[in-house]
């Protein structure tokens, strides 16, 4: 009889702990497998994290695990550590944490996804059995001494021919729970037709050199910035790499801040690497879905494609890690489980033991800090691959100038030209719909959404007057709701309004719109963007979405049509989202052999970002910006993490903020620092009001080490009605 050991176990939901089980008739599988446990008067599906020798109470009052439910545990000892890493890092519970890094239905007991061939196993308490137990029941018996030979499971046929005529013993046995049925992974794996691999190009010297400073880095803990001008084939190089890893047997995670804005990117990888090819996001069915976390986690698929929350997909020979845009806020998940991909990635790979590469153009402020500490090494592509040159980059001054469309001059006789010349013309204007502003010329109303702090943005195409912050949707009125006065104003422009100017300004002109309404049927995005590449469409117009990933060689001019709202906006983080779009949008255009223009319209061209942007580049801003937020005292030169509350009421969103605040004042060490509560920018949100509390330090284990004694303290909480709180460590967006 070997010790009692208790299983521990970890459950989805709000529960910080483990709870305490005996093994029961599971044995001892190892942590990572689900397991069925009882709770309360349910039963619930957890994950055994690990065993101890003993738990603080009387182990006689512990339950026993109903079963294991998996035949092997889903997650390896890294996954697990990784995971509960996370969940420590982010205070978010680990229950939860690793549900997030399941698919959906396996919250349920059922098996896992049946893909293979059809076989049947052993239960736990089949494999517990000897054949003699079954001495009286001959088939049933021969069946078990088959099973127990194999406990991966046998393939339904294979046991049929082996023993022949088994339904009705294998019925008896199912009955008994001694066995379950399975699929048997189908062995042959399917490889991507070799005649499909299409022709790689020969490296440049800088891209030969960044190949070769991963490779020699494989098979240990290295972290890569690749710091790449947009074409400058950072693509090329993760292509590479990754074909090294696959034809050493070692798999390769890629993860991309949107798939659905790159099925360019998709394409390449299916058609230059071997092998299945899993793809992984949050827009495919939960079927799709888990076929693709199946064929990674089983080691089928050599090469995973994925969005952020494909950094916790098991990998079982994970050799190298890319993530590529580092810089793009979507890599942190935004709400419930808030973690960075992009740090977990580095993580992982600390813990895996591979390299790990960032790549983009325009690398986050906190990238470039590590790359000056020396804990990241940075890998340049500073010219265009294949020749082609790099834009050039004007600031508009549009003081004083008669718009049409919201375009100056200047920039429509640019726009003639580049037609002219038979190029085609890019439009970014970060703001969707017809008009953010609908307003009474008579009395001054304005339609405000009323469960918001904001203005309702009007959608002439759908008649509708919709808030981009709650989604609620009212009808444009068609006299002033206040005055009954007839005549409604629409100030400011969106994307909509752009297209109508633009249509005519130009007549005869093809033009093609790109923002999240235009693109929302399935399927429509990727057909616009073909059209563009066909030559079909001359001026293509849209919102940041244009910046993402997609390569128009055709574009000769790409102007910005409206900085200077992102200049001035409250988030300290603005100006840098702001040069990454400027440069993220100036890299679509000229990328064949002619040379690229890129326009920026503003009524701010002294505007020290501006300048530092013109005058040096992105990397003459980062350096800039980074001097900016030392000063300042702003990460990266110190961590945050923001306490958020909402409520009904404004008073009970900030008394529980206080009470949380009078908790964390006797847990500060003096480099802590707490500032509010105050409102949240965005004050009210879809009926809610909304505060917060931030905590500043400039120590990271200095700030966890509080966190860890903080977050109990705030679960402990006396409840206020109505009151919800996250907390958000090293946040992204402050609003
Ligand atoms: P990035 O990912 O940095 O935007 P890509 O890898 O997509 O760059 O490369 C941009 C374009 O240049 C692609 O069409 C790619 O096929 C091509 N390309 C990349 N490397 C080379 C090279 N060494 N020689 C010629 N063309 C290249
Ligand atoms: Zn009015
Ligand atoms: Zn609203």
């Amino acid at each position: 009889m070997t010790e009692t050991r208790i299983a521990r176990v970890a459950l989805p939901g709000p529960l910080d702990e483990l709870f305490d089980y005996l093994p029961g008739v599971m044995g001892h599988p190892e942590p990572g497998t689900r397991v069925l446990v009882p709770f309360g008067r349910s039963r619930r599906v957890g994950i055994l994290v690990e065993y101890a020798a003993e738990c603080g109470c009387d182990p006689s009052r512990l339950k026993p695990v109903e079963r294991a439910l998996d035949p092997r545990p889903l997650f390896a000892p890294a996954d697990l550590t990784l995971i509960r890493w996370a969940a420590r890092y982010y205070r978010h519970p680990l229950g939860d944490a690793l549900f997030t890094a399941l698919p959906a239905r396996l919250r349920e007991p059922g098996p896992l996804l049946a893909s293979g061939v059809a076989a049947i196993r052993l239960t736990a308490a089949g494999a517990a059995l000897t054949p003699a137990e079954l001495a009286r029941a001959p088939r049933q018996q021969a069946l078990l001494a088959r099973l127990l030979d194999s406990p991966e499971g046998v393939a339904q046929h294979n046991l049929d021919e082996e023993l022949g005529g088994i339904t009705s013993a294998l019925r008896a046995l199912r009955a008994k729970g001694v066995v379950e049925s399975c699929r048997l992974a189908s062995g042959a794996v399917a490889s991507a037709d070799s005649s499909a691999v299409s022709a790689a190009p020969e490296l440049n010297p800088e891209q030969a050199a960044a190949l070769a400073a991963v490779s020699e880095a494989l098979g240990g803990f290295r972290p890569f910035l690749l710091d790449g001008i947009t074409g400058s084939g950072k693509t090329e190089v993760y292509i590479r790499a990754i074909a090294e890893v696959v034809a050493a047997g070692g798999q390769a995670l890629v993860m991309v801040p949107e798939i659905g804005l790159t099925p360019q990117l998709r394409e390449r990888f299916r058609t230059r690497l071997p092998g299945p090819l899993a793809v992984l996001h949050s827009a495919l069915a939960a079927g799709e879905r888990e076929r693709a976390w199946h064929q990674a986690s089983s080691g089928e698929a050599p090469v995973v494609l994925g969005t952020r929350s494909a950094v916790f997909v098991p990998l079982p020979r994970l050799a190298l890690i890319v993530v590529d845009e580092e810089h793009d806020p979507s890599l942190k998940q935004q709400e419930g489980f808030r973690y960075s991909a992009r740090d977990l990635a580095v993580r992982r790979a600390q813990l895996v033991g591979c390299p790990v590469v960032l790549g983009t153009a325009t690398p986050a402020l906190e990238t470039l800090h590590n790359v000056t500490a020396g804990r990241y090494h940075r890998l340049s592509l500073p010219r265009r691959a294949g020749g082609a040159r790099p834009p050039t980059i004007n600031l508009l001054d549009i003081r004083n100038q008669p718009l049409r469309a919201g375009l100056s001059p200047v920039l429509r006789e640019r726009m003639h030209a580049a037609l002219a010349a038979g190029g085609q013309v890019l439009l970014l204007l970060n703001r969707r719909g017809y008009a953010p502003v609908l307003t009474c010329h008579s009395c001054g109303w304005v339609g405000v959404c009323p469960d918001c702090d904001a203005r309702m943005t009007l959608h002439l195409g759908e008649r509708r007057l919709w808030c981009h912050h709650c989604g609620r949707i009212e009808s444009v009125p068609h006299d002033c709701p206040q005055c009954g006065g007839p005549d409604l104003r629409m100030l400011g422009r969106g994307t909509e309004r752009l297209e109508e100017g633009l249509t005519e300004l130009f007549p005869g002109v093809r033009i093609a719109r790109i923002d999240r309404d235009s693109t929302r049927r399935k399927g429509e995005l990727t057909r616009l963007l073909a059209a563009v590449h066909r030559g079909e469409v001359q001026i293509l117009l849209g919102t940041q979405m244009l910046a993402k990933g997609h390569d128009f060689p055709g574009v000769t001019l790409a102007g910005v049509i409206d900085l200077d709202h992102a200049l001035y906006a409250s988030d300290f983080r603005a100006p840098e989202r702001t040069a990454q779009l400027i440069v993220q949008v100036a890299g679509r255009a000229g990328r064949a052999e002619r040379a690229g223009e890129v326009v920026l319209q503003t009524r701010h061209p002294e505007h020290p970002l501006l300048q530092s942007l013109l005058r040096e580049g992105y990397g003459g801003f980062a350096r800039a910006a980074l001097a900016e937020r030392e000063a300042a005292q702003l990460p990266p030169f110190t961590y945050l993490a923001l306490l958020r509350a909402e409520a009904p009421e404004q008073e009970a969103a900030l008394a529980f903020l206080a009470a949380a605040r009078a908790h964390a004042e006797p847990l500060c060490s003096p480099e802590v620092e707490l500032l509010g509560p105050v409102p949240a920018p965005l004050s009210r949100r879809a009926g809610r009001h909304r505060a917060q509390l931030l905590v500043q330090c400039a120590q990271r284990p200095a700030l966890q080490h509080f966190l860890a004694h903080w977050t109990p303290a705030l679960r402990a909480l006396r409840r206020i009605k109505g009151v919800r709180w996250s907390l958000d460590v090293d946040p992204q967006e402050m609003v």
